[in-house]
């Protein structure tokens, strides 16, 4: 993936390379604007900083270089993030991006369509997983000092859906207990224009792709606790294909 457009302004404040890897991204917002950012993350007294920022007009600038520890998370008070590494400063797990703006605002439209650009070119870069603990507000590592860093206004839920779904995430899925469910699962799939269909593996975890799917059936087995589900389900395979003919109609 190529780098998107980000104006290098750079910053005194960081540490050199600690021998960690980067597992987390840490969002964060400026209370300020990208102007004053610069200017703050550019003097040596103000001792912070953060590898990047994101204006209000989408535009990006770099202060600290990826294999550097930006100093924006270096404070640890009453945190509620399970990734935290008791003892280590989180500065050097993990890479920060502020964002223009105060805490409660709603992000502009050009805004989040640059963070979304930053976010996925640091996910291929750092090779971060997508989850809701691996991309975070800093709030979850200060809930004291930084409860409204990024605020209310942050866009996690857009953020989250665009970063799983993308361009690709499904229309509808089938998803299967086991085999046995098959042949009713088979009509299912058939009804909803040849639609994906997944198997669920044994520990009952639900597949990345089927969950992302907008809509799906689950056909066998308990919920998927999917937000638009639709649950065709018995104690057997053949209540499951008496609750299969019934949603067939
Ligand atoms: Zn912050």
């Amino acid at each position: 993936m190529d780098k998107p457009t980000i104006k290098w302004i750079g910053s005194p404040n960081y540490s050199s390379p600690r021998g960690y890897k980067t597992i987390a991204i840490v969002n964060h917002i400026m209370e300020g604007t990208l102007v004053g950012t610069d200017s703050w993350f550019g003097n040596p007294s103000s001792k912070v900083s953060s590898h990047f920022g994101v204006g209000k007009n989408g535009e990006m600038h770099q202060y600290v270089d990826l294999k550097n520890h930006a100093w924006a998370n270096g404070k640890v008070d009453k945190p509620n993030w399970p990734l935290l590494i008791p003892g280590v400063n989180p500065n050097y797990y993990t890479v920060s991006i502020e964002h223009e703006g105060k805490s409660g605002e709603v992000m502009s439209e050009a805004q989040y369509q640059a963070t979304i650009a930053l976010h996925r070119w640091l996910i291929a870069t750092l090779g971060i997983t997508v989850t809701r603990d691996t991309i975070i507000g800093h709030y979850r590592i200060d809930s004291v000092n930084k409860s409204r860093c990024p605020g209310t206004g942050f866009p996690w839920d857009r953020l989250f859906k665009d970063l799983l779904g993308g361009d690709n995430v499904l229309k509808v899925a089938v998803l299967l207990f086991t085999k046995d469910d098959f042949w009713s699962g088979y009509d299912v799939v058939v009804k909803n224009g040849n639609c994906a269909i997944f198997v669920r593996p044994t520990d009952l975890s639900v597949p990345a792709e089927a969950y992302n799917a907008e809509k799906l059936i689950v056909v066998g087995g308990p919920t998927a606790k999917h937000p638009n589900e639709v649950l065709l389900s018995g104690k057997d395979k053949y209540q499951t294909a008496a609750a299969v003919a019934k949603y067939l109609g």
